[in-house]
């Protein structure tokens, strides 16, 4: 029997999306569940490179995405003096050969695009629905939601981030997700109560410090909000991975946060320092993130139910690729199913647990070289001396001057992973 209608557990990024393309691309009846009363997810901005935007591209909502975002693709690393250290084009070559660059775009504008979509096209979403069960039998799958209402469908997606209740309750119930030992605080302000400099920025800027990285870039169009975040390593709360623990660890770390900052800019007086802890100074609301990651080499699916974006392979944000991992889920499924739908002579069940094992090891391989470079990327984070600070900026500094000096961006070395197309994996 063909999969008619899917059931998706999730209202982020991965969940929206997925509904849209099954329904637009598959002509396959999605409803989406999602447990918050209404649809916010974390604040902040996202980054995302070329081989995410040319999905959002491909979904016809690039443009959409473009008028409330900014292109963000240059990278300056600013020394704790303030001076520029260098800079490089993060998608110099991806950029040529997908045509695509880097989106920064707050959140809530990227969920508003995709939120809008749906509507659109007529998406059902339910808020207030928390999953308490999944249930499967006879090639159906039902959800059972706290409210006491449930759901019916062929097929279910978990579309419900790093803390997964569709992994937990049905998918891989041994899965914990692991801390990275790095911690972000971030917020958006407002550039219209900022110095010249802040508002002025065009780039994402980076400043390493001996206890973290302060990064910070233009989040909309107008380049009227910005948006930073300060990655470093912060211990388990000691009552251990509770989320009580958490909470505390969060509000002592939001506390202190301006004087740890300051501490650590010192006595450094230029307009990129000055700038920097007028930022930090003026900021209200911050918020606190642990960043945690879905162990690789879980199962991803259990009969008629797959784990997608977070709820499968959360990753640290470094590299910028969570939501674009999430897009490269949603359309190699879609693929999966016209496969699926074109080859309905085999038994059922035995060919469509081939095909999802084979999305599995195609989708292990590209999201495992994510995490990867994410965590090469979050090392930089790591508490240093001031030693060894000096000789990771002077490093940083001559490896981003190497970059365009012997042409390594021209082979596109180190942007080959954003040029990959999904769309070209077969089954
Ligand atoms: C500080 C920070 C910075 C980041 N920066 C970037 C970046 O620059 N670029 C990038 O691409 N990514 C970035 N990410 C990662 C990105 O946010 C995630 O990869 C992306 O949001 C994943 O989307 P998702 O839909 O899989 O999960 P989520 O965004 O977590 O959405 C899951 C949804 O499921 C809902 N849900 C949870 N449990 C249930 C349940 N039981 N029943 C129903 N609904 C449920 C949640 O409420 C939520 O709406 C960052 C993450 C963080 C924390």
């Amino acid at each position: 029997m063909g999969i008619e209608k899917v059931i998706i557990i999730g209202g982020g990024p991965a969940g929206v999306a997925a509904a849209l393309h099954l329904q637009e691309r598959n002509q396959i009846s999605c409803t989406v569940y999602e447990t918050r009363s209404e649809p916010t997810t974390l604040g902040g901005a996202i980054g995302i490179p070329s081989n995410g935007l040319r999905l959002l591209d491909r979904m016809g909502l690039s443009d959409a995405m473009m008028k409330k975002g900014t292109e963000t693709s240059i990278l300056n690393l600013h020394s704790l003096k303030g001076n520029e250290m260098g800079r490089m084009d993060m998608v110099s070559w991806s950029r040529q050969q997908t045509g695509f660059g880097y989106l920064r775009i707050r959140r809530t504008d990227l969920m508003d695009v995709f939120l809008n979509a749906a509507r659109k096209v007529g998406v059902p979403i339910h808020f207030n629905k928390r999953l308490t069960r999944v249930e499967e039998k006879n090639d159906q799958v039902t959800v059972f939601f706290s409210d006491g209402t449930s759901d019916t469908g062929d097929f279910v997606l978990g579309c419900d981030g790093i803390h997964s209740s569709v992994r937990k309750l049905y998918v891989d119930p041994d899965c914990t997700p692991q801390y990275s030992g790095i911690s972000n605080v971030f917020s958006l302000v407002p550039t219209s109560e900022l110095s010249p400099v802040a508002s002025s920025l065009d780039a994402l800027n980076a400043t390493l410090t001996s206890d973290g990285m302060f990064g910070i870039s233009p989040a909309t169009t107008a380049r009227d909000v910005i948006y930073w975040f300060f990655s470093r390593e912060i211990a388990m709360p000691n009552t251990g991975d509770s989320r009580d623990g958490w909470e505390e660890r969060g509000k002592e770390e939001v506390d202190r946060l301006k004087t740890t900052f300051i501490d650590l800019l010192g006595e450094y007086d230029s307009l990129w320092v000055n700038m920097l802890r007028d930022v930090v100074h003026k900021t209200d609301v911050v918020k606190f993130y642990p960043i945690f990651k879905v162990p690789p080499g879980r199962p991803w699916h259990k009969g008629r139910c797959l784990i997608i974006g977070d709820a499968a392979h959360a990753m640290p944000p470094h590299a910028s690729q969570g939501v674009s991992m999430a897009l490269e889920d949603v359309f190699l499924f879609s693929k999966l199913l016209c496969h699926h739908s074109q080859h309905l002579d085999a038994p059922d069940h035995q060919r469509l647990d081939d095909l999802l094992q084979s999305y599995e090891s195609k989708r292990k391989a590209r999201t495992e070289q994510m995490l990867k470079t994410a965590e090469r990327n979050g090392d930089i984070r790591k508490k240093k001396t001031p030693l060894r600070l000096r000789v990771n900026e002077l490093a940083l500094s001559w490896g981003l001057w190497a970059y365009g000096a012997i042409g390594l961006d021209k082979m596109g070395i180190g942007q080959k992973a954003l040029a990959y197309d999904i769309e070209e994996e077969q089954f």
